[in-house]
């Protein structure tokens, strides 16, 4: 018997046989079966939508993602995120709001496949991995998804309840790193998702990808009071959606600018026209008297109200991998944020303060005027020199004028900053 016991078993029998006893063992043991699944699942699942928990999850996505990475196979991650989810709570009260997390788990289920993951990822957040699956493949997952939440109707009480939901989703690519990396990139699509509208999905390679901050919680104390208008580089060109391709190409590089947001018969804000975009049409002559708008890749613009603080922007770009946003009023462009813009409005922010200023949203025009003749003495000395060299030098003209160009853009931009918030300035 003690033999036995060590070597794992659970119960230990003499003969000979009575068949009572044997039969009282056996439900023991039966019963002892069932509280171990019972806590098995306590410890996987979500007590309330029934789905995987985030740790069980996380353990489960470790071993999809050794075998995804072992065998090269696809793997992708859909963030899901319920829009509104407050309201919900709110208006019929949190028992409704636990049944519509209940129903949409129960749907996400029935749109997997046996092989995906689902989890319900945090309070009104679920997580799913679209197994053997690239990113264009979970997208289009992603999509009939959101379209089914949206015709579901949730039964509480006597009335039935809807609710949409915003997609994030990203595929497992060389570049990235861990699961934890992938989820996050979905999770940054998602952002994106919520910040152009909500009920939609987001693929992050739609993302026009750049390096962000790895602090994105940095409080910068000079933004405190500051809005979205103060900051902005104004939005010199704004196309509108039937311009000619060779026509916006023309402006962009004139103006130096590597996107534009691009406008309806209205004026209302319809997308971003980026270099990207161009250069991926500009492959036949037939192609530039085309309308822009046909070409324009970019439509799930992440739109900000001109009013809107700062903060939140850089907040904004920190977490989500988007080259910049634009500023509206009513839903008329007027500017575009990027980091370039928040960090050299910062930058210049800074160097006021060194030179004893007061903040620029702040600051007098006397002081403004100041601001300005010192970002315009190096603009003035560069051209200058520029001029002198043109006259002497017998390098290639073009290159060197380019790149001069450019450095005075910067320096034009600066001047730019020390304006912005006087009047005088938008009438001139
Ligand atoms: P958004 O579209 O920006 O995602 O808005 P939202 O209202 O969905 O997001 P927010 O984060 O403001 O609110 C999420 C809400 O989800 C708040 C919280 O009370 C609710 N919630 C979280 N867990 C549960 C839960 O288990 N049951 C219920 N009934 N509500 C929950
Ligand atoms: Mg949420
Ligand atoms: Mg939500």
């Amino acid at each position: 018997m003690v033999e036995g016991l060590d070597a794992g078993a659970d119960d230990f029998i003499s003969k000979p046989i009575n068949p009572a006893v044997l039969l009282a063992r056996l439900k023991a043991g039966s019963r002892s079966i069932a509280v171990n699944r019972r806590l098995r699942d306590i410890a996987r699942l979500d007590p309330l939508a029934g789905s995987m928990n985030r740790r069980s999850f996380h353990e489960r996505f470790s071993m999809e993602w050794d075998r995804a990475s072992r065998y090269g196979r696809a793997l992708s991650c859909a963030m899901i995120d319920l829009d509104f989810f407050k309201r919900i709570n709110d208006t019929h009260g949190h028992a409704a709001g636990d049944a519509v997390l209940q129903g949409i788990a129960r749907l996400l289920e029935t749109c997997c496949r046996a092989s995906d993951v689902l989890a319900r990822y945090g309070g009104e957040e679920y997580c799913v991995l679209v197994t053997e699956t690239d990113e264009p493949g979970a997208t289009a997952w992603a999509e009939r998804t959101r379209l089914a939440i949206t015709e579901a109707r949730i039964p509480f009480a006597e009335q039935t309840l809807s609710v949409t939901a915003s997609f994030g989703v990203a595929a497992r690519l060389s570049d990235v790193a861990n699961p934890e990396a992938l989820v996050a990139l979905a999770d940054q699509a998602l952002s994106v998702a919520k910040e152009t509208g909500r009920n939609r999905v987001v693929a992050f390679s739609a993302l026009d990808d750049g390096p962000h901050p790895s602090n994105p919680s940095a409080t910068h104390a000079p933004l405190g009071n500051v809005l979205a208008r103060d900051v902005m580089a104004p939005a010199v060109y704004c196309p509108s959606h039937r311009d000619s391709i060779r026509c916006v190409a023309d402006l962009l590089l004139q103006l130096r600018l590597n996107a534009a947001p691009v406008a309806n018969d209205d004026g209302h804000l319809l997308g971003v026209i980026t270099e990207n975009d161009l250069l991926a049409v500009i492959t036949s002559a037939s192609r530039l008297n085309a309308p822009v708008g046909q070409f324009m890749r970019t439509t799930n613009v992440v739109q900000y109200d001109e009013r809107t603080p700062a903060m939140e922007i850089l907040r904004f770009l920190s977490r989500a991998s988007v080259p910049r946003i634009v500023v509206v009023k009513g839903s008329h462009p007027t500017g575009v944020i990027s980091r370039a813009t928040l960090l050299r409005w910062l930058r210049n922010w800074l160097e006021t303060q060194q030179s004893g200023e007061e903040s620029v949203s702040e600051t007098p025009t006397s002081s403004r005027r100041l601001g300005m003749m010192q970002a315009a003495n190096p603009a003035i000395e560069r051209l200058q020199a520029f001029c002198g060299n043109l006259a002497v030098s017998d390098t290639e003209f073009a290159p060197c004028a380019i790149a001069e160009a450019t450095r005075l853009e910067g320096l034009a931009h600066d001047i730019l900053t020390q304006c912005q918030g006087l009047d005088w300035v938008v009438a001139g």
